[in-house]
């Protein structure tokens, strides 16, 4: 089993992500890589966590 430990300095809500924390909002990882899908990046849309992983059985 997983033994994942809240990250107080990275807040998540992504709940399909296995390395999310859903009862609590935060991401497990003692660190991200985030990145941009954009040329020019101007919003926060136009960001996306690299670290994110599907989380198993979900969005099937
Ligand atoms: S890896 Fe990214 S998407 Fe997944 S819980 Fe952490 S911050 Fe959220």
């Amino acid at each position: 089993m997983e033994d994942q430990k809240k990250n107080k300095s990275i807040k998540c809500d992504v709940s399909q992500c296995r390395h999310n924390l859903v009862s609590e909002n935060y991401c497990s990882l003692d660190c991200i890589s985030v990145g941009t899908h954009e040329d020019n990046p101007t919003v926060p849309e136009c960001t996306d966590c690299n670290s994110f992983v599907v989380r198993s059985g979900c969005c099937e």
